[in-house]
């Protein structure tokens, strides 16, 4: 067997490597049972019993209050830039977005089908290096949500606030941030993520959604994009992602056992000042984001020559730090460290840019 590598990829990404041994041991005979989950009907009682724990282990981690729904829903994130403004443009069909990447701005244009979406903010100008500062008055005050980007993957940015929306209903995508750091669910109306980064597999997106939200989708809607039909059937209105569900449980479990968010966000924090120090004192690399906006989860550099760039991330490959590419989009290179990286990921990520720098002053 080779050896596991340091995979800085940005999703899907490294998971708890304790998680994974352990669905392996349980792969073809879940606790006994004398099957695997993925053979097993989503309606027996041992799959019931993995989706009530996987939700209640995300409520207790999360503290998600009660008056919110989790669901558990396919189509990735990208479904979920349909879904909410089918679902949640309701009274005046107006929307505002503040856009600080490309994912956001996806959701804009893919919400622009179903109603009147202004694009309140964007640092699009600075190749969004920044996050703006948006206050409450510059939002519709009749708009039927506000929707942001937590943390901005491809750019290696992030909210260093939540945005005061008043009564306006605040929605966010969490794909690359959720349970990386502490979140106080209840200044949302609406958080969604995909599970490919700090969760599980791909296939399973996360909806945590305030229950007020729910049933306002225009009768026409296809039944899969209805919040309510999830809502009602617990997300069992028909065959969810079973193994990516159970796969999610035993993550949130092995979040628990480390002593939850918190924990987790003081080494979070750990592994991002150590690389972003490093980065900041180099004379080789730099990191184009203004530093009160840097994310905690995917730290973006540049050697400011491409070729340079591209040689670093095959050496860094050669070196069993895989996946430090920046997104196809804006090159350069793009360390992702989410929850199941390790310090030494990170610290042997950092003797490599030593090493690197050294070679090629
Ligand atoms: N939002 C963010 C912040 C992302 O990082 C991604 C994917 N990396 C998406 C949305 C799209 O997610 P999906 O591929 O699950 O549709």
């Amino acid at each position: 067997k080779a050896e596991r590598v340091y995979n800085f990829s940005a999703g899907p990404s490294m998971l708890p490597l304790e998680v994974m041994e352990q669905a392996a041991e349980q792969l073809t005979n879940y606790g006994g049972c004398g099957m695997s989950v993925m053979e097993m009907s989503h309606r027996s009682s041992e799959f019931e019993e993995i989706l009530h724990s996987a939700e209640k282990n995300l409520r207790d981690i999360m503290n998600i209050p009660d008056h919110y729904k989790v669901l558990f829903i396919q189509g990735g994130a990208t479904l979920q830039f349909s879904m909410i403004p089918m679902n949640l443009l309701r009274n005046s069909k107006k929307a505002d977005y503040i856009v600080t990447g490309a994912w956001a701005k996806k959701a804009a244009e893919e919400a622009k089908k179903f109603g009147d979406i202004k694009i309140v903010a964007s640092s699009e100008e600075s190749v969004f290096s920044y996050i703006p500062e948006v206050k409450k008055e510059e939002f519709r005050e009749d708009a039927d949500y506000v929707h942001i980007t937590m943390n901005n993957t491809i750019y290696g940015t992030k909210f260093p606030y939540i945005p005061d929306t008043g009564e306006i209903p605040l929605v966010a995508d969490f794909s690359s941030c959720i349970l990386s750091e502490t979140v106080d669910v209840s200044k949302f109306a609406l958080i969604y993520a995909g599970a490919q980064k700090n969760i599980g597999p791909a296939g399973v997106v996360i909806v945590i959604i305030r229950e007020d939200l729910i049933g306002h989708a225009s009768a026409d809607i296809p039944v899969y994009l209805d919040y309510k039909i999830h809502a009602d059937n617990e997300s069992m209105y028909n065959t969810p992602p079973t193994f990516g569900i159970y796969m999610a449980g035993e993550v949130f479990k092995n979040i628990v056992r480390l002593g939850g968010v918190p924990a987790l966000e003081k080494i979070n924090r750990e592994k991002a000042k150590k690389l972003y120090d490093y980065i900041d004192q180099s004379a080789l690399y730099s990191c184009p984001v203004v530093p009160k906006d840097r994310s905690l989860m995917n730290v973006v550099f540049v050697t400011g020559n491409t070729d340079l760039d591209k040689k670093f991330t095959k050496e860094a490959k050669a070196a069993g730090l895989h996946n430090l590419g920046g997104h196809r989009s804006i090159g350069g290179m793009r360390a992702s460290i989410y929850n199941a990286m390790p310090m030494e990921g990170v610290d042997t990520l950092i003797e490599f840019m030593k090493k690197f720098e050294a070679e090629n002053k």
